[in-house]
């Protein structure tokens, strides 16, 4: 199946696990499924927020798009590429194209290296500058549209505060031009003002270059802010997506119910003595309104009217609004 031409990028039914120790020389895998089956599409220009709690599976996901991971099963495609296939140069070639911001700028940045070097480095890399003189120069054009300043060039990471060192950090990954970030957790470690204005730095990123942004959060403030539309996660399969406001502000789905905090009825850790049998609905342990169904028979995608929004859930099919859905999930939503 090819791409959907409108998406920039595409990922198909990716999954990801993990080895556990403890197996023996003939004794079976142990394995833990961190992502299960999840697809979703990003349009170019657009932000596609992906949340969930702690341990849901954003991360993992995040870098399997940047190919810092490779899936166990799924494709990802970036403009028509299937990224998952790409090796070696012709990967490097794609890469300058797709960037990455770490939510621990100061892991991410070398502290031996001034950060104008840092900066430079992805200009160095990729051939981008004719002499040192204009790649000095192109990094302190970067520095002023992430709010830093060129007298900042020659100092070294452990003098910024973490705000400053997330700007050195989306400097560094907007140096090539990307037509995608993928920004995990970007303002999880910053206070609230400063986080407010590395958001407004995304979306000023996103209106003035038409950047796509793969937001990983669990704050769904910021996602409800900054993103166009939304993949709710649980435990590594995506339960909801669709339009960020339609999702936020009328969820579906029991477990987005709970994020957004419209149902107290929904326990935050599982019940005791209860697990989630393999194949069924991930959240059947906690849902307020599983049905006999539920316990028998594993929920499959239902789709809206407009086509828009996605959910997996026994529940939508009691509801006139949603119909079951005949592709992919998130990928139909925008076509
Ligand atoms: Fe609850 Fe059933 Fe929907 Fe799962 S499929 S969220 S258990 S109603």
């Amino acid at each position: 199946m090819l791409p959907e031409p409108s998406s920039l990028l595409e990922a198909r039914g990716l999954v990801r696990e993990f080895d556990l120790p403890g197996r023996g020389l003939f004794g079976p895998r142990k394995f833990l499924t961190a992502v299960s089956d999840v697809s979703f599409a990003i349009r170019r220009g657009e932000i596609l927020g992906l949340v969930g709690e702690s341990g849901s599976g954003k991360t993992t996901i995040g870098r399997m798009v940047m190919r810092l991971l490779d899936p166990t099963r799924g494709q990802v495609f970036f403009d028509g590429f299937d990224l998952t296939a790409l090796k070696g140069r012709q990967l490097r070639q794609q890469r300058r194209r797709f960037q990455m911001v770490f939510q621990d700028p100061y892991a991410s940045l070398n502290p031996r290296m001034r950060v104008g070097e840092i900066v430079g480095e992805p200009l160095l890399i990729h051939d981008l500058a004719h002499s040192p003189a204009e790649r000095r120069e192109r990094v302190a054009r970067l520095f002023e549209r992430v709010g830093l300043s060129s007298h900042d060039l020659d100092r070294y990471p452990r003098e910024f505060s973490g705000g400053g060192r997330q700007r050195v950090g989306i400097a560094r990954a907007i140096a090539c031009s990307p037509d995608l970030l993928v920004a995990d957790e970007p303002i999880a470690s910053l206070d609230l003002s400063i986080g407010a204005q590395i958001i407004n730095l995304f979306a000023s990123l996103n209106e003035t270059e038409r950047m796509s942004i793969l937001f990983i959060s669990h704050d769904l403030s910021v996602v409800r802010y900054l993103s166009d539309r939304v993949v709710v996660l649980y435990r590594g399969r995506a339960v909801e997506s669709g339009p960020t406001p339609e999702v936020l502000t009328n969820p579906a789905h029991p477990y987005t119910r709970l994020l957004v905090g419209r149902d107290q009825a929904v326990p935050v850790e599982p019940r005791n003595g209860e697990s989630v049998s393999s194949g069924l609905c991930p959240f059947l342990s906690r849902c307020p309104d599983a049905l006999p169904v539920c316990r028998e028979v594993a929920p499959e995608h239902f789709v809206n009217d407009g086509g828009g929004r996605d959910v997996v859930c026994h529940l939508a099919a009691r509801q006139v609004l949603w119909t079951p859905s005949s592709s992919s999930p998130s990928i139909q939503g925008i076509v």
